[in-house]
């Protein structure tokens, strides 16, 4: 569901919520401020649409497709194909714009974790390929930083491998034996790691081990999607869910090609493989690469000044409110962007964080916030992944409760 190490994240957002994905609903029936109305397919359902106040967490439905990629895999719907032939064109369109070797499109960056193992473990050999998660006699182990284990690494020992970990940098070199099949680095995690994310790339050269490394969420910057190719990391995964607006059961796997061609025999269509399970559709395929093109195309600097003005527009409307200040600031890890947070002096203004969230949560349209200490008077809005206008809704509902509370 929610991210990995954002446990506070996952109790507040598994009471009660839908989880299948909101852009199926737009187009007709849109209400206000980019919620659907109540006529439409969620209505049918009776599962209620949310202003995504958050960011890109798979729990609440993750990002809205870009209206070029859903028209895109509109069209890809309507024609059978050759999935292999879609696959390498889409690949080498991909690997061209990001400026690899070759690239493969998988069901999410997890599954892109999967088939980079898989393809380091097993290559392209049809015996180790069937065999796994049974890794006997085949090079089984993943040595990756201690401190950078972290929920999708069940991604990687999905594939039978025994995760080393070294706790520096002299472990790091001396876990390296000839049953290593490739070293990992989770990108978020490079300012708090014993290694940076280069000397890692580095250390896979010097020893010869493939090295991936996981930038699933870390973008914007652009440059990313072309940095670790060029730092020297032989598989590079993202999601196509978040910031990219693609489909969101998408990502991709870029790299060195012999691997890509490996991790492509260790996935679908091959039913006898370990990602097989993570199959993805002509529509997905299409979709992800027209938001990786896309991506190149964005004006960033107009994206980014538009969440500018939603941070400003929500903190000046709750500012005048007695006791309760708000702060524009960017999370270090992941989802480096501009979010708002308001704060406020609970002996003054009678309300708990959890009060806050349930009042957004029940009120009408629904609005999620981004997870964040329950114990503090601090609510934490992500503006990227809303739709044109939320924020008016967000800031009128915001001081609406804290002015009720203020009393
Ligand atoms: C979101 C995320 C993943 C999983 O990505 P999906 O595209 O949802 O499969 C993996 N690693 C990190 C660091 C993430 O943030």
């Amino acid at each position: 569901m929610v991210d990995g190490g954002h446990r506070l994240s996952r109790r507040g957002f598994l009471s009660g919520l839908g989880v299948a994905s909101v852009s199926a609903g737009l187009g007709a029936g849109m209400g206000m401020a980019g919620v659907p109305s109540a006529r439409g397919v969620y209505a049918d359902l009776g599962v209620r649409p949310l202003i995504n106040a958050a960011g890109t967490y798979t729990a609440l439905s993750g990002s809205l497709l870009l209206p070029e990629v859903r028209a895109a895999m509109d069209e890809a719907s309507r024609a059978y194909v050759s999935l292999p032939e879609l696959h390498e064109a889409c690949g080498n369109r991909i690997a061209a714009l990001v400026g690899a070797e070759a690239a493969l499109v998988t069901a999410g960056c997890a599954a892109a974790l999967t088939l980079a193992t898989a393809a380091c473990v097993c290559g392209e050999d049809e015996d180790a390929i069937r065999r796994v998660p049974d890794t006997e006699g085949l090079k089984n182990e993943v040595v990756f930083l201690k401190e950078q284990r972290f929920g999708y690494d069940h991604a990687i020992r999905n594939v039978g491998v025994k995760i080393v970990e070294a706790e520096s940098k002299a472990e790091m070199r001396s876990a390296i034996n000839d049953r290593t099949a490739m070293l990992f680095y989770l990108n978020n995690a490079n300012d708090r790691s014993p290694m940076t994310r280069d000397e890692v790339a580095a250390l896979g050269k010097q020893a010869g081990v493939p090295t991936l490394i996981d930038a699933a969420a870390d973008l914007p910057p652009a440059q990313n999607l072309s940095a670790y190719h060029e730092m020297g990391y032989d598989l590079v995964a993202f999601s196509g869910g978040k910031g990219l607006r693609g489909p969101q059961c998408s990502g991709f796997l870029a790299g060195r090609k012999d691997l890509i061609q490996a991790a492509y025999a260790n996935g679908s269509p091959n039913s006898n493989s370990v990602a097989r399970i993570a199959k993805v559709g002509k529509e997905e395929i299409v979709g992800l690469t027209r938001a990786v093109e896309l991506y190149f195309e964005r004006d960033h600097e107009a994206e980014w000044n538009e969440w500018e003005a939603r941070v400003r527009h929500i903190l000046a409307t709750v500012e005048d409110i007695p006791s309760v200040s708000g702060e524009r600031f960017v999370p270090e890890i992941a989802n480096a962007v501009p979010h708002a947070a308001i704060e406020w002096d609970p002996n003054r203004v009678a309300l708990t964080r959890q009060d806050f969230v349930n009042a957004l949560r029940d009120g009408e349209p629904r609005i999620e916030v981004r997870p964040s200490d329950p114990g503090e008077p601090r609510l934490e809005i992500g503006v990227w992944m809303m739709e044109p206008n939320d924020h008016w809704v967000v800031a009128t509902r915001c001081a609406e409760i804290l002015g009720t509370a203020a009393g």
